[in-house]
């Protein structure tokens, strides 16, 4: 059986032309001389392909296409845009809609027969999902799916205009990330959302409880998002490296029973520049909580937030750069002397204690001369890391200088900053430095001080003093804690 192709072009002259070079070709023809008349046609022919003039009275190709392609009774129906004037825009709208192929009208070439052949060949398979029965449409009804398209398209783009303006009014990833699954409710009713995210080597699983559940319901949820971030992104997740972070919803909190269960869980990977940068994990305690369109919906969101989740994920790390020091990934001294006046001024005004500490690794010169810079290096390192595990999480850990490092202590007395002071000088007498023979041992001299016990007007007499209390430190023979006075 020959195929039927519907020719959908307002000038006449077009018309007859392509019709007598296709029914020269064998195939049948059908015609419509504008956008409603093209859509009409293809319901009540179901044409094996459609050419359609970019330019018609009453509704142009691209809303023709469109139409026809958001119908998946119909969708089926390849379509050829033909355009005179070879415009970028046409060809993007064009493809947009989910045309096939986009051809300029020149019938000097053989360009369209070629495309025609190609497009008839590679839909085969769709178009034996044919309709045997024209579906039934009125001009009513193509209006009324037109406006609930439109409709769809506002939501969409509304959705996207949202997202932007997220993009650019919050400058963190957790805040970026709160915002996208809070505006995710506008799309779907879920009761637990969450995004997991890997930034410096931390596996970040952000919760958002938008409708309240029961305990079993987090619980049971943290485990399948973790299950999921393995298998879908490739996440090696474990209790030391996740940090996991819950945000409730506003709504308050009524006494009651909140679901148990999870009935409906979605996964969605999130994806920026090829490769997965996290999933979106959304559960409801609804059956059937998402429906196909809710899904395709929610895919051109993911889309566009991944960009705007990984743009934060980038600028968090910019950001981290700009306090961190390279080499043992503690604060820099620029950070460092930044939350000691936040810390001083927060303790001065609400009467507050807090203490800091520096230490000074002993002989450091004598490990570089003997062992070489690299070692030396090695040595910094382990020291920052040892610090990160000693102390509270609370506790601030810089890089004060060369092989001085401080520790800010917020709301801790004298006699615990003392304590942890020697904890401290204790560790790193113990530990064994890679790239060091056997039996060398690194110190620490250290000075510590608290404030307001220590009386001084500023953090600049806060660093002197204890500064001061280092070097008695030294003086008297090094690793060993002095107290500052
Ligand atoms: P003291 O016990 O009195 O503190 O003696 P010290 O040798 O530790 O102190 P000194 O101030 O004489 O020497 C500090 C050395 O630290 C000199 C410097 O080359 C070295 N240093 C500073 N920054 C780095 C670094 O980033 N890497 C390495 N490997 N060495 C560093
Ligand atoms: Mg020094
Ligand atoms: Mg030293």
């Amino acid at each position: 059986m020959s195929e039927k192709i519907l020719i959908a072009d307002d000038s006449p002259t077009i018309v007859e032309m392509l019709k007598f070079f296709l029914e020269k070709e064998g195939y049948v023809t059908v015609v419509a001389k504008d956008g409603i008349e093209a859509i009409e046609q293809a319901y009540r022919e179901l044409p094996d392909l459609m050419l359609l003039d970019v330019l018609m009275p009453k509704m142009n190709g691209y809303q023709v296409c469109r139409l026809l392609k958001g119908d998946e009774n119909i969708s089926y129906i390849p379509v050829i845009m033909l355009t005179s004037q070879d415009q970028p825009k046409d060809k993007f709208w064009g493809l947009q809609t989910g045309a096939d192929e986009y051809i300029i009208k020149d019938f000097e070439s053989d360009e369209l027969f070629n495309s025609i052949i190609r497009v008839l060949e590679k839909s085969k398979k769709q178009r034996e999902k044919k309709p045997i029965e024209a579906p039934q449409t009125t001009i009513d009804n193509i209006l009324y799916r037109l406006n609930g398209l439109l409709d769809k398209k506002l939501f969409q783009t509304t959705i996207l205009n949202e997202l932007n303006s997220i993009a650019r009014t919050q400058d963190n990833c957790e805040d970026v990330i709160k915002e996208i699954l809070k505006l995710l409710n506008r799309v779907v009713n879920y009761h637990l959302g969450a995004v997991l995210i890997e930034q410096n080597e931390i596996m970040n699983m952000m919760l958002y409880e938008n409708q309240p559940v029961s305990e079993i319901f987090i619980t049971e949820s943290i485990t399948n998002i973790t299950k999921e971030g393995i298998t879908k992104a490739g996440f090696s997740i474990r209790k030391d490296n996740l940090k996991i972070t819950t945000v409730k919803s506003t709504a308050t909190r009524t006494k009651g029973n909140y679901p148990e269960r999870a009935k409906s869980i979605l996964t969605i990977p999130l994806r920026a520049h090829k490769s997965i940068i996290g999933i979106l994990y959304l559960a409801s305690s609804y059956e059937n909580a998402f429906s196909a369109e809710i899904i395709e919906l929610l895919d051109i969101i993911t889309n566009e937030a991944s960009i705007v989740i990984n743009n934060a994920m980038f600028y968090d790390e910019f950001k981290l750069l700009a306090i961190t020091d390279g080499l043992t990934k503690c604060y820099n001294h620029r950070h460092f002397q930044e939350i000691l006046e936040n810390e001083f001024q927060r303790a001065k005004r609400y009467k507050l204690t807090f203490s800091l500490l520096i230490g000074d690794i002993d002989n450091f010169k004598k490990i570089n001369d003997t062992y070489g810079h690299q070692v030396g290096d090695v040595v910094l390192k382990g020291i920052g890391s040892l610090l990160k595990r000693v102390v509270r999480d609370i506790d601030v850990i810089a890089r004060y200088g060369g092989e001085e490092f401080t520790v800010i202590m917020p709301e801790t007395d004298a006699k615990g900053a003392a304590g942890t002071a020697e904890r401290i000088r204790q560790a790193i007498g113990e530990y064994i430095f890679s790239g060091l023979p056997p039996k060398t041992y690194v110190t620490m001299s250290i000075g510590v001080g608290t404030y307001p016990d220590l009386k001084v007007a500023d953090k600049f007499e806060f660093i002197e003093k204890i500064d001061k209390a280092l070097y008695q430190a030294k003086r008297e023979g090094k690793n060993r804690v002095c107290l500052a006075e």
